[in-house]
């Protein structure tokens, strides 16, 4: 079952396209991530959906009725926003409590479900606290029981885990997947941290310049992006201009590539942009590519070892017993593992 449909959404500001016609289908009980670099419209696009903005374009619907137009408040979508939003003259059971105070539920009704979302984020028993006396991860926890409050249809969150600490925002990632498994609420969180995206979605929706560039599964965009923008910004993929040649090989300016029948070709014959991830570099006497190496991270779980190849710099990634036994300035030869490469389109010239 379709949860939201948006079909050709698109937001201007002036001249501006902030969201540029966006359609895409959320499932049902889906946790969706709005992946993308700062300004590419992801919060303006989750606005859209939470009626906090206008459309210029397009049309929005929820369980097949169209709300294109509809009050935010009367939507039922709960939603967290980037700075919380949180009341400080009001404890933490009053602010759970606030959604469903505007829309009228009696006080034993209100108190009864703030001592469950308390329970659910784990924050038992804090009902009376002041807002300041909470840490941060507290009140991530409070902003997120009160978008719950109201047992939203859709669960809407803005970067809601960007003020916390590495360790924290980690803990939280997996905490917050839980909580949305546990309670099956169609869920769309806003990030610019593809880690975060790849550890919490089901679907990532990946944007640029108010576009949508591919929405899929994590391991599928990871695996198999659909343009340079994706390979690029999604884990650290190595772009090499490349020119894929009519019998369906490639050439790295005058070294000549076979492809695997598992590699992907999602381009014609001509110049284009060859995409390899780090960790499907493998250290090979006969391999095609030899490189330099250029630096050396050794972090205990990972070798991480820079090799300049011609002007490119490539990153490869090898567990510790597979370690070559190189050192900075030493050649390498490497082989790309079968079905590591993605040949794709160049990126546009800018305009
Ligand atoms: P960030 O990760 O930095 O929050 P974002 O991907 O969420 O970025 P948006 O906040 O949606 O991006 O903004 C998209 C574009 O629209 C940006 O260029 C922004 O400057 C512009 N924009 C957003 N809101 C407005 C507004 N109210 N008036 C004019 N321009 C706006």
């Amino acid at each position: 079952m379709t949860a939201l449909s948006l079909r050709g959404m698109s937001k201007r500001f002036g001249s501006l396209a902030a969201v540029d016609d966006v359609s895409i289908e959320i499932p049902a009980g889906c946790f969706v991530c709005l992946l993308g670099p700062s300004g590419c419209g992801k919060t303006t696009l989750l606005r859209l959906i939470a009626g906090l903005e206008e459309p210029s374009g397009g049309s929005l619907h929820a369980g097949g009725r169209e709300i294109t137009t509809l009050a935010s408040n009367r939507r039922d979508f709960g939603m967290v926003f980037q700075s919380l939003a949180l009341f400080p003259h009001l404890d933490v059971a009053d602010n759970i409590a606030y959604p469903l105070a505007i829309r009228g539920h009696g006080r034993r009704a209100r108190m009864d479900r703030v001592a469950a979302l308390l329970e659910l984020v784990q924050l038992p028993g804090l009902g009376a606290r002041r807002i300041h006396q909470l840490s941060g991860g507290q009140r991530q926890r409070v902003a997120i029981a009160r978008g719950l409050a109201i047992d939203p249809k859709v669960f809407l969150l803005d970067e809601p885990l960007s003020a916390l600490d590495a360790n924290l925002r980690e803990h939280m990632q997996v905490e917050l997947r839980q909580l949305q498994q546990r309670l099956g609420v169609t869920t769309l969180v806003v990030t610019h941290d593809q880690k975060e995206a790849l550890t919490m979605a089901d679907l990532v929706i990946v944007m640029n310049e108010g576009k949508v560039q591919q929405a899929g599964a994590p391991m599928e965009i990871y695996r198999d992006p659909a343009n340079a923008f994706v390979a690029g910004f999604i884990g650290q993929s190595n772009l090499l201009p490349c020119t894929l040649e009519s019998d369906g090989s490639v050439d790295l300016g005058g070294t000549r590539l076979a492809l695997d029948p598992q590699d992907r070709v999602k381009t014609r014959p001509g110049p284009a942009m060859l995409s390899i991830r780090p960790e499907d570099l493998r250290p090979d006497p006969q391999g095609p590519i030899t490189a330099r190496v250029a630096f050396i991270r050794d972090l205990g779980e990972s070798v991480q070892i820079a090799l300049d190849f011609g002007e490119t710099r490539l990153q490869a990634v090898f567990a510790p017993r597979e370690r070559p036994a190189v050192a900075i300035g030493d050649a390498l030869r490497l082989a790309p593992a079968p079905g590591g490469i993605v040949v794709l389109a160049p990126p546009e010239a800018p305009a």
